[in-house]
């Protein structure tokens, strides 16, 4: 899959700079997946590696977490690549980033009665968000896997809790606590 990263990179979703993720860390890169969006060719390809998803097991429903994972599910069947339907999720408002509910009762009564679901997400550091979407389903009785473009991060085990995650890219990018980040303008030493 090294060639599809190599895709991600034409496309130019890697962005150097000075970022501070919703977490507080510190990054010299951000993965802006959003950029796909204006490269069509690319896109499609990686589109076409999130429908295919290999080693993972045909799902009944689909889900993404929001918002980009979700735009991703949400093309994937649109584009006709997918035709599974999608039980869509939104944040809760005021809540943190790993908050989530079903849109209406029926997105959570089809997500209830899938037994194979699968998560789409964008970049996946520690499966936060992917976590705060199983906390909405039910790991004892359903076989949860999440698909993200790229792992940036190292996961937390406690996040895996329930899914197995896969990705099309595994390359780690380095965070850094507020006080040990190396950027030169960085206020937050
Ligand atoms: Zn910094």
């Amino acid at each position: 899959m090294s060639d599809l990263r190599s895709i991600i990179y034409d496309a130019g979703v890697p962005v150097e700079g000075h970022f501070i993720f919703a977490d507080g860390d510190h990054a010299l890169i951000k993965l802006e997946m959003d950029t796909l969006w204006h490269h069509p060719k690319e896109l499609g390809i990686v589109l076409d590696a999130l429908a295919v998803a290999e080693r993972l097991p045909q799902p009944d429903v689909i889900l993404g977490v929001p918002t980009g994972g979700q735009k991703l599910a949400d093309e994937l069947v649109k584009s006709g690549r997918l035709s599974i339907p999608i039980a869509y999720l939104e944040r809760v408002p005021g809540g943190t980033k790993q908050d989530f509910r079903f849109v209406s009762k029926q997105d959570e009564e089809l997500a209830s009665a899938a037994t194979h679901i699968r998560i789409y997400e964008d970049v996946v550091t520690t499966l936060s968000s992917i976590a705060g979407v199983v906390k909405l389903l039910n790991p004892e009785q359903q076989e949860i896997h999440s698909l993200a473009i790229w792992r940036r991060g190292v996961v937390k085990e406690v996040y895996r809790v329930g899914v197995q995650d896969h990705y099309l890219v595994e390359e780690v990018m380095p965070s850094f606590a507020p006080g040990i980040c190396p950027y030169p303008g960085c206020k937050k030493r």
